[in-house]
């Protein structure tokens, strides 16, 4: 999609600070993160919104790839929090599928 800010980082015209990448999924840090350990994990396939996942495949990588990041980061053990934040309600301000992975302090919950 020519007009979607994470599509222009898949396609490396908008270069963030990439901590994963493979054929199908991106991984790079939130440029305004809310906690230590701030990472956005995303389809490489323009996806709009949750409700758009289609591919069980996609869904699990994005989910497996957060997984190991957290490890990797060391954050696993004292635990993390991930989130999809869809439509409007949601919170949502990127129209392309993201998880957000957030840890390193405890998070509050409910959040708000
Ligand atoms: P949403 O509210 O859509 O779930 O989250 C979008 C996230 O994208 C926000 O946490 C925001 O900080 C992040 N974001 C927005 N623009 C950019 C950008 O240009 N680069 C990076 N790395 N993150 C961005
Ligand atoms: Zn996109």
């Amino acid at each position: 999609m020519t007009d979607c800010l994470f599509c222009k980082m898949v396609a490396g015209d908008i270069k963030p600070d990439i901590v994963f990448e493979d054929d199908h999924i991106l991984a790079f840090s939130d440029i305004n993160p809310q906690a230590p350990v701030h990472f956005l994990v995303i389809p490489k396939r323009h996806i709009t919104t949750l409700n758009d996942l289609d591919d069980v495949q996609i869904g699990g990588r994005i989910l497996q790839v957060a997984v190991d990041l957290a490890k990797q980061q060391g954050i696993a053990e004292a635990g993390y929090r991930t989130v999809f934040n869809c439509n409007n309600n949601g919170g949502q301000a990127v129209y392309h599928l993201h998880l957000h992975l957030l840890g390193g302090r405890p998070m509050a919950w409910p959040p708000g």
